[in-house]
């Protein structure tokens, strides 16, 4: 097998390290193509036109690097937690060196502004450096014995091979996030980046081989969504794989947890949101604006943790509704390409019909347009940030993710109703609300059911703290102190007769 021949299509952000751009699968430490020969397309989503052409793995390729990882873990789960935490240190070290060329890539591949691209490549190998740093503290337990001439002890052990599959919205930080723990841990890797993204997490790859992660730690597989249930499905059959690490949609991580079912595969399923920002009365606006600009803007608001239902006090409701418009209403639309816009073209065309459809169903509802409501005139997947008010009540609830810049404001006349409308979802994973009042800080943060609140601030996100949801949300904790046991299990060794 030899890599797919391609070569990129122009450089429209002007990558200095093309050789960054990789057109296969990297497994037992070499760059494969699919042996078909089968390929896909990478397109640039600001104007469809195509990057590159890159390998279509399969079942054969998910089981090759199955193969490489299960062998690669026989020696790997014995390197000392100093080698693993050095390597994911050299790791690092290279993410930031090439900081610029993986956010030039970011953008072309995924349409992000540049300056956002920058900042998701230095809080991605933020888990880089905080795994390298936990590697050296998965410190077990000496347990006090009940029984004289006893020892009992618990040590932590790596789970084994673990899968990883990560969508297109945070190209760079969704691998990070999970190869930084699963690395430290002991476990080696085999992944499926998301379709629209590949050439991010492959670059990734490339720079941790550069570092000197030996051959078959870390294996990946690109492939199109036609073909993903194949290598899903390989991994899934495969006893040797005992972890599942996904990050994506609800229904797709409901599929992975039934075929996991046969071989129990230990599971981390960070999946959608429906999050809700609730704006109370005795809210600072300037402050609840801020938060809210950055709860759903950032990205374009293809974020599982993007506000996606706005409640606001009625006797504020249109005072802060005009600051909003205002800011919004400021927000740039543009190709990374073409200069510092703040929002970027959505993913691609699915998603723009679906962000189409859900402002139209709004409008028959009766709701109104303050900002925006329609296609951007820069055509393409572009969408104009866009401020709906009056969002009537039974859409206040809707839990579909609006995953675009789509703001729709809601009024809410008490705590109570502010409480169960945003708990009024299947979903649980961030939820955000603005007071100044202690007392209700205290008590809104406890009864609102979400893996992450935050108060009075919109971007919450940090390798410090751990990260996932409740409900079909998902479950599993990536980042913080929590984030290596997600893939270790508790060895438990009781001696005997020690006098
Ligand atoms: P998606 O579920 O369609 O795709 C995610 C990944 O799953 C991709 O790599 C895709 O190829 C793969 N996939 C698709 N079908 C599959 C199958 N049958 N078997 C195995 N894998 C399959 O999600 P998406 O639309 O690409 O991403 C957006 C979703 O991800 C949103 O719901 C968002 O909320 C969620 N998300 C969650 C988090 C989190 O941490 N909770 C973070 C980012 C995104």
């Amino acid at each position: 097998m030899t890599q797919a021949a391609a070569s990129p299509a122009g450089n429209p952000l002007a990558m200095e390290r093309l050789d960054l751009i990789k057109t296969g699968a990297f497994i037992g430490g070499e760059w494969v193509g699919e042996p078909s020969g089968a390929t896909f397309p990478v397109l640039n989503p600001a104007d469809g036109s195509l990057i590159v052409e890159i390998a279509d793995g399969g079942a054969d390729l998910a089981k090759a690097a199955a193969d490489a990882a299960a062998q690669a873990f026989v020696t790997w789960r014995h390197t000392t937690a100093k080698t693993r935490s050095s390597l994911l240190r050299a790791w690092f070290d290279l993410v930031i060196k090439h900081q610029d060329d993986l956010a030039r890539l970011m953008a072309w591949e995924m349409g992000k502004p540049l300056a956002e691209a920058k900042g998701e490549v230095a809080y991605g190998a933020g888990y880089l450096e905080w795994f390298a740093e936990e590697a050296k503290r998965a410190n077990g337990d000496v347990i006090p014995t009940p029984i004289a001439g006893r020892q009992m002890l618990a040590v932590r052990e790596p789970l084994g091979v673990a899968a990883v599959i990560t969508p297109w919205n945070f190209p760079v930080a969704m691998i990070a996030r999970k190869f930084g723990p699963a690395l430290a841990a002991g476990c080696t890797v085999v992944a499926k980046p998301a379709e629209d993204t590949p050439l991010s997490a492959l670059a990734l790859v490339q720079l941790a081989h550069e570092a000197g992660v030996p051959a078959g730690v870390i294996n990946i597989v690109p492939a199109s969504r036609a073909r993903t249930p194949d290598i899903a499905q390989a991994w899934l059959d495969d006893g040797r794989v005992r972890k599942i690490s996904f990050t994506g949609s609800t229904p797709v991580g409901k599929l992975l947890a039934r075929g996991s079912a046969d071989t129990l595969k230990r599971l981390s399923l960070e999946l959608g949101g429906d999050a809700p920002f609730i704006v109370f009365e005795d809210a600072d606006l300037d402050v609840a604006v801020d938060a809210l600009m950055k709860a759903k803007f950032r990205n374009a608001g293809q974020a599982c943790i993007a506000a996606n239902r706005v409640l606001v006090h009625d006797s504020i409701y249109d005072a802060f509704a005009g600051k909003m418009a205002d800011a919004v209403g400021r927000l740039t639309v543009g190709a990374a390409q073409d200069g510092a816009f703040d929002i970027g073209p959505l993913i691609n065309q699915r998603a723009l019909d679906k962000v189409e459809r859900l402002v139209a169903e709004a409008l028959a509802a009766g709701a109104r347009v303050l900002v925006g409501g329609a296609r951007h005139s820069s055509g393409g997947a572009f969408y104009q940030p866009t401020v709906l008010t009056d969002v009537p009540d039974h859409l206040r609830a809707s839990c579909e993710e609006i995953f675009g810049p789509v703001l729709p404001l809601a009024r809410f006349k008490t705590e109570d109703e502010a409480v169960a409308l945003a708990n009024d979802t299947a979903f649980g994973l961030a939820a955000y609300f603005c007071s100044k009042d202690q007392a209700r800080v205290w008590r809104v943060a406890g009864r609102l059911e979400a893996g992450m609140v935050g108060i009075n601030e919109g971007a919450i996100s940090s390798e410090y703290a751990p990260f996932g949801g409740v409900k079909e949300s998902g479950y599993g904790r990536e980042g913080s102190v929590h984030g290596l046991a997600e893939y270790q299990s508790l060895k438990y060794i009781c001696m005997g007769g020690l006098g």
